[in-house]
């Protein structure tokens, strides 16, 4: 949008009036007013309704260039330059994916048709996508993320973070951080997603690789460590090892936890102060209250139950327990191939336990808490201008309406793209 004074580019608004008028300031630097919005969820609980979304109904809220500067009551509205009117319609924070697996090559089409047609599947794995990611050029890796970025944007993600750990090569780790770096700060590095095939008769010496050369290779171009903790993968002797070592480098720790089954995942997360603990789908009575006592986020992955038939993890019994709860994607190729936060709103209301109110709370301001950010997951005066409009009068509808592409218009850092 935004197009200038050239008509052929200025596509008619598809989804309720539209008045923005932007003929020659940019819409980074102008203040925007977007008012006549039926329910505005600020995730401030000081405004509104007092609820953690602060839902103000009958509110307008300023942009001015990538930020935030006012919120409100559409009848107390500033004057500014430029109006849009939400036409009676929902606005939301823009959705904080704060778990992705996105610098990937190739596909497993192949091995979801099987596993859902219930016929064995040899070879498959993350040790496919592996194969396929070293194989790819810079160019290819980087051209797949940018599409999966996009669509992400029309459904409303406005931050997300992402990892490597389909190279699981000092080299092909790097690259994939590299390219990541160029399209989010937010970058983990996952050297230990698996041990790698090269070294499958030699774990140890892998995570002599990953907490050695790897990480230095790494560490300048990530914020984050991650470790999958589990059977198969590493253990709680090893991810302490590995987030032990990332930490002495100056990364920040988050764990891949409990996702397949019981183990020491959830604690040692809590016990290094892990930004988030991901997955926590097998729990015990002891692994929730070590993240109700904690800082841990719980980040919950329904994407992943959902494609591979897995029983669900019970946010309902996180919530009771006091424990910070985030939805996100996990968008990969293997075990959870989509990237809509609005899908996996529907499901945590559906099958998780949570009330509509809390999924859009925890796909917003309990990704930032996930990531640590302050500037995202809400609107109120200072933070990001990232919001998505949605085509309903509630952001109810996220749940009530699955599937239905509801995001009409999305702004990221105060610039706007129709959903
Ligand atoms: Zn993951």
């Amino acid at each position: 949008m935004n197009s200038g004074n050239d008509p052929a580019n200025s596509a008619p608004a598809t989804a309720g009036p539209d008045t923005t008028n932007s003929a020659v300031a940019p819409a980074a630097t102008a203040a925007t007013l977007i008012t006549n919005i039926a329910g505005l969820v600020t995730n401030d609980p000081s405004l509104g309704d007092g609820s953690p979304l602060g839902l103000i109904q009958d509110a307008a809220l300023v942009i001015e260039g990538d930020r935030v500067v006012w919120t409100g009551e559409s009848s107390k509205a500033p004057a500014t330059d430029n109006r849009v009117d939400a036409g009676g319609r929902a606005v939301i924070p823009g959705f904080v994916d704060s778990h992705s697996h996105l610098v990937f090559a190739g596909d497993r089409t192949a091995e979801f048709n099987a596993r859902m047609s219930g016929r064995a599947y040899e070879a498959g794995g993350i040790r496919t996508t592996v194969a396929a990611t070293r194989a790819a050029t810079d160019a290819e890796l980087e051209a797949n993320l940018t599409r999966y970025l996009r669509e992400a944007l029309r459904q409303g993600t406005t931050t997300f973070e992402t990892k490597s750990g389909y190279g699981l090569t000092v080299e092909d780790e790097a690259r994939a951080l590299r390219i990541a770096a160029r399209h989010t700060e937010e970058v983990t590095y996952l050297g230990a997603h698996i041990v790698s095939p090269d070294y499958a008769d030699d774990p140890a010496a892998y995570v002599d690789l990953v907490t050695g050369p790897m990480l230095d290779a790494c560490a300048p171009h990530a914020r984050w460590i991650d470790v999958f903790c589990e059977k198969g993968a590493f253990d709680g002797d090893q991810a302490r090892a590995i987030l032990t070592a990332g930490k002495a480098r100056g990364l920040l720790p988050r764990v891949h936890a409990n996702q397949l089954s019981y183990g020491p995942g959830v604690r040692l997360a809590v016990e290094l102060d892990a930004a988030s603990a991901d997955h926590c789908t097998h729990l015990t009575d002891a692994d929730v209250d070590a993240l109700a006592s904690g800082s841990t986020v719980a980040t919950l992955l329904p994407g992943a139950e959902f494609s591979t038939r897995a029983r669900w993890p019970d946010a309902r019994r996180l919530l009771d327990a006091g424990v910070t709860v985030a939805l996100s994607t996990d968008c990969n190729p293997g075990s959870s191939f989509t990237s809509s936060m609005p899908f996996c709103v529907a499901l945590a209301v559906r099958d998780m336990g949570m009330t509509p109110d809390e999924a859009l709370w925890s796909a917003t301001a309990g990704g930032a808490a996930a990531l640590r950010r302050t500037d995202v997951g809400r609107l109120t005066p200072g933070a990001r201008a990232d919001l998505a409009l949605l085509d309903a009068p509630s952001h109810v509808h996220l749940a009530y309406r699955p599937g239905v592409p509801l995001v009409a218009r999305v702004w990221r850092a105060g610039v706007a793209s129709d959903g």
